[in-house]
């Protein structure tokens, strides 16, 4: 158990707390599911991109997804080898290109054709040759919400099964271009084995179509996506994912990538806040907190649900409230019609699950410092990133004041 009380004490409120154990435990399930297989677990920078975060998956073999060149210097920076570091997204600028060709990572995930020709263009002028693989889009409804699904032609992620063929073909010709792997990612939290299993079906199968035409892939990257209990979801088993993906692979002999982020610190994270206030506007109710959706965007953005717990000495009967924060946006909130008792000034509230997208998504709106972040490993707590402080806020601004 952590003791949310003390460290709020300790290193004040909001404040954001991993417990790091628990992403040991899910990283160590998931590379189990794949036991006896060559496969790589590539950490997704992105949903928690602290470095402390970061070396921690490092130091039990991670490797890492990363989609900027800034989550890809956060990869080294924190100790993941270059031959296991993969670099997606669909908008990679050519100083971005350069610079992964130059630390010479384990592959640039390209998503387009005209992609394909910066890459080429760029690593001819460094005389050298890139290692790729494509990302193909298998049109696969991932049945999640449309904002974090990704593997669907109405969505901007990757390319069609001919045109991945056609670039395929065009790399293997190419004195700059080396193919190693092929990619997919059909979205994010989801919870049903059948629309991955679909997929790697379709992609397996052009992998098979390209040894016919001799263009040998090492690497078959199903991306992340692997969804976690946030309510009451059932989600998916490591095990069965890795049957699933590992069934649809009969005679081929590649590597497996996978990228999970949620998976491995969503439900790691706790968010705590301090109740400042309760309200009362006509019929609705308010708990006022000193967190906000500059720290945690989640349920602003996507309606996401968070479970909440109270931690309070009062004993009345629970009551719904809106849980809301100190922004000037009525989308601000972090539970609307929540059931919590009555709340005194300084109670905390506890957020669950938000270990990934969480302190990632922040942003500095209303002139609002970024929360601290605590990692809890053995029982033991140490601080992973200061609060942010006024200074730090105008830091960039200041030596442009006019007198
Ligand atoms: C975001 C992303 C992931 C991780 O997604 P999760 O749902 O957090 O597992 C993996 N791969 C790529 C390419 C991504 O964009």
């Amino acid at each position: 158990m952590i003791d949310f009380k003390a460290l709020a004490q300790e290193y004040g409120t909001p404040l954001y707390v991993y417990d790091f154990d628990y992403m040991t435990k899910q990283y160590e399930e998931l590379k189990e599911a794949f036991r006896g297989r060559k496969s790589i677990v590539a950490y997704a920078v992105k949903a928690n991109s602290n470095l402390s975060v970061v070396k921690h998956f490092a130091k039990m073999g991670s490797g890492a997804d990363c989609v900027s060149i800034g989550e890809v210097r956060r990869a080294f920076l924190a100790g993941i080898p270059a031959y296991k570091i993969i670099f997606s997204g669909v908008g990679k600028s050519d100083a971005e290109i350069r610079e992964a060709i130059e630390r010479d990572i384990l592959y640039i995930n390209v998503e387009s054709e005209a992609e394909l020709g910066r890459v080429e263009l760029i690593a001819k002028a460094l005389d050298t040759k890139a290692r790729i693989s494509i990302r193909v889009n298998p049109n696969i409804d991932p049945k999640t919400h449309p904002y974090i699904s990704t593997g669907l032609h109405d969505n901007k992620f990757g390319v069609d099964l001919s045109t991945a063929k056609r670039m395929y073909i065009k790399a293997n010709n190419s004195e700059n271009l080396d193919p190693v792997g092929i990619h997919f990612h059909i979205g994010s939290q989801l919870t049903e084995l059948e629309p991955i299993r679909e997929a790697a079906v379709i992609v397996a199968d052009l992998v098979r179509s390209l040894e016919a035409i001799d263009i040998e892939l090492k690497f078959f990257d199903v991306g992340g996506g692997l969804g976690i209990k946030y309510n009451d979801e059932t989600t998916i088993k490591p095990y069965d994912y890795a049957q699933a993906i590992l069934s649809t692979l009969t005679a081929l002999d590649m590597t497996i990538i996978c990228e999970p982020g949620r998976f491995l610190t969503a439900n790691a994270g706790y968010f705590v806040t301090k109740v400042l206030y309760e309200k009362q506007n006509g019929e609705k109710k308010f708990v006022v907190v000193d967190g906000a959706m500059n720290d945690l965007l989640r349920p602003s953005l996507y309606n996401a649900y968070h479970e909440i717990e109270a931690l309070t000495q009062s004993e009345g009967e629970p009551r719904e409230v809106d849980i809301v924060g100190p922004v000037c946006e009525s989308g601000d909130f972090f539970a609307k019609d929540y059931k919590l008792p009555p709340l005194n000034h300084n109670d905390l509230l506890v957020i669950k699950s938000a270990g990934a997208y969480g302190f990632g998504m922040g942003s500095n709106y209303n002139t609002r410092g970024r929360s601290a972040e605590v990692a809890v490993e053995n029982g033991k707590a140490r601080l992973i990133r200061r609060r942010e402080s006024f200074d730090d806020l105008i830091a960039l601004e200041r030596e442009f004041l006019e007198d």
